[in-house]
This record gives C-alpha cells, structure tokens and sequence, in this order.
C-alpha cells in the first residue's frame, strides 16, 4: 500500500486500538501501568510495526506511554510478558510466527482495512454510548 494510505490505516487503527483498550477515556500504559488520556498514548506494537503480517493485529496491540514505546529504555521484554498475562502463551507465540512471515499489503487492502476499523470503531463507540 502506498504512503498515504499506510498512514491512514495506523491512524484509523491506532484510534481504535485506544479506545477499546480505554477506560473513561483512560488507557494504562502496558509496560509501566501508568495512565494516560487516549489522546496522549502510542498505540504500541509487540510485534514491531515493520512486520506488517501483524501490524494491524489486534492482539498484537495495547496502548503504550510515548516514553516506552519510543524511549531509549528497550521495552519488548515486559510488553511480552504482559501480553501473555492477557492473551496466554499460545497465541502470543502465534504472532511471533505469524509476525515472521512475508506479507505485502495492497492499496486496495489497505484500503479494507481504513473501513474495517472505522466501522468497528463507530460500534465500539455507539456500545458504550448506550451502556
Ligand atoms: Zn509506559
């Protein structure tokens, strides 16, 4: 996929990924449990974000504080652990490999994806609005 829309699609997902992983518009940083408001969170990737057969992986996301997910301090051990807490050994393992794979998404995927996760956001966001 091109540039522009690469960068759409971590947009659209990154909003997402805060959101459901937020509480009162509060999310905790998944390696220092400090809380921060949506809007002032990464997004941050266990997987990194070069991998692209697991950058728009659920999973493979939790918010992330700006300071450990792009300080110098190496997070990626802790982020694993936390995320075996959450998802269990197997699957977290799963996107190890499924990470490792070769994948090339397409503009037309990419464009799949910039839809998918703004429905699922518009729904994630009428839930709690009705709760
Ligand atoms: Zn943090």
């Amino acid at each position: 996929m091109n540039a522009k829309i690469e960068k759409e699609a971590d947009r659209v997902f990154s909003i997402y990924i805060r959101n459901l992983n937020s509480v009162n518009g509060i999310c905790t940083c998944i390696t220092c449990k400090r809380t921060f408001p949506i809007s002032e969170i990464d997004n941050g990737h266990f997987c990194k974000r070069g991998n692209h057969a697991t950058r728009y992986e659920e999973d493979n996301c939790r918010p992330q504080c700006i300071e450990c997910n792009r300080g110098t301090e190496n997070k990626d051990k802790k982020f694993r652990e936390e995320l075996i807490k959450i998802k269990g050994l197997e699957r977290v393992e799963e996107l190890e490999r499924l990470s490792r794979s070769v994948c090339k998404i397409s503009d037309s995927e990419g464009k799949e994806i910039i839809n998918e996760f703004k429905i699922k956001l518009r729904e994630l966001l009428k839930e709690r609005l009705s709760k």
